[in-house]
C-alpha cells in the first residue's frame, strides 16, 4: 500500500486540529482518503463543522448580550 491507513483516531485528532489552525498538505491528504474509505469519520467530520458552526453561533449571541450558555461545567476525565 502506498499510504499508510490512518487510524480513526488520528483521523478525529486532525478534524479538531484543523478547526483550530490549518493542516499541513500531508495531514490534509491523510485524512481526506481516512475519510473516503471510513462511513463513520466522515458523519463525525460533518459534526465536527456544526459544533463548530454552533459555538460561532453562540459566541455572536455572547457578544450581542442576547443569550447565555448554560454554564460551563467541565467535565475532567
Ligand atoms: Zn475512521
Amino acid at each position: 500500500m502506498m499510504f499508510k491507513m490512518m487510524m480513526c483516531k488520528e483521523a478525529t485528532h486532525l478534524m479538531s486540529k484543523q478547526l483550530d489552525i490549518p493542516l499541513t498538505f500531508q495531514e490534509k491528504l491523510s485524512l481526506k482518503l481516512h475519510l473516503a474509505m471510513c462511513g463513520a469519520c466522515t458523519q463525525c467530520n460533518q459534526q465536527f463543522h456544526l459544533l463548530h458552526e454552533t459555538g460561532k453561533h453562540y459566541e455572536r449571541l455572547i457578544e450581542q448580550g442576547a443569550g447565555t450558555l448554560p454554564g460551563g461545567g467541565g467535565n475532567n476525565n
